[in-house]
């Protein structure tokens, strides 16, 4: 069986309808929110303060400490809660995709804390989490060269599709479902973020990496509206 329509009714290229808003949590010093369908991530950011313990210390900059958690019922089968393998990867990733665009020099010896806490997953959380920590991090006023933006791009059978669900991804006839995770920012248009968990033609590794530049910069668009104090939530549009 070849893939040919998407289950959710979008086009190849669709974003899911997306929600956000910063000031989500009034005690961080930024927070946004940043859901796409039925994938919903918060961001709380707490910083720059000193780091402790001292030892781990940048003399130079300041470090961006990053924890990625599902709740325990964000998942059909409740998700474990605590830390793990794959949470402890997506916080290093997460904290990569953003250190490359804070100005970290600003605050020498200090700590940046994120906070993402996945309330809802179906597929791209960790994109979700770093579209939120950014928007967090610029509603901390946090001084960034430019924003990131992230998308997970799929590839079913020979298609390229925007923005995987969970039930895309487990899609298992022919050569089954290819993820990639991809993290771009906002003004150099430089990736900062790019996994790949399954397999690809190199030929088509073009077009995926096309669309998920095209999504980024439309998720980059809400996010800034967002930051403007405007509260995004496509959904309504749609009923
Ligand atoms: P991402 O959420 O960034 O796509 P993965 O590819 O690891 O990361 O996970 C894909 C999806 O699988 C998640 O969004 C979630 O829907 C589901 N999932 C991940 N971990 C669990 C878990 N412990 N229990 C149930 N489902 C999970």
């Amino acid at each position: 069986m070849t893939y040919t329509k998407r289950s959710d009714g979008r086009k190849m290229d669709e974003l899911r309808p997306i929600q956000a808003r910063v000031g989500v949590i009034p005690n961080a010093d930024g927070s946004a929110l940043f859901a796409t369908g039925n994938t919903v991530a918060i961001a709380s950011v707490y910083g720059p303060k000193e780091l402790h313990p001292a030892n781990k210390r940048k003399p130079d900059r300041a470090l961006i400490r990053c924890e990625y958690n599902m709740l325990p019922f964000s998942v059909s089968e409740r998700a474990r809660p605590g830390p793990n393998r794959r949470s402890k990867e997506i916080g290093m990733i997460t904290e990569n995709a953003l250190s490359a665009v804070v100005d970290l020099k600003k605050f020498p010896q200090s700590v940046i804390d994120v906070q993402i806490l996945i309330l809802q997953a179906d597929a791209g959380t960790r994109c979700a989490g770093i579209n939120a920590a950014a928007m967090a991090l610029a509603h901390a006023g946090i001084p960034m060269r430019e924003m990131v933006s992230s998308v997970s791009i799929g590839k079913i059978d020979d298609k390229i599709v925007t923005d995987i669900t969970k039930e895309e991804e487990d899609w298992e006839e022919g050569d089954g479902a290819t993820d990639i995770p991809f993290t771009l920012t906002s003004r150099t248009n430089e990736c900062t973020h790019l996994q790949l968990d399954g397999k690809i033609p190199t030929n088509k590794f073009k077009n995926a990496i096309d669309a998920a530049v095209d999504a980024c910069k439309k998720i980059h668009e809400i996010q800034v509206r967002a930051l403007k104090g405007e509260i995004i939530n496509e959904n309504e549009k749609k009923k």
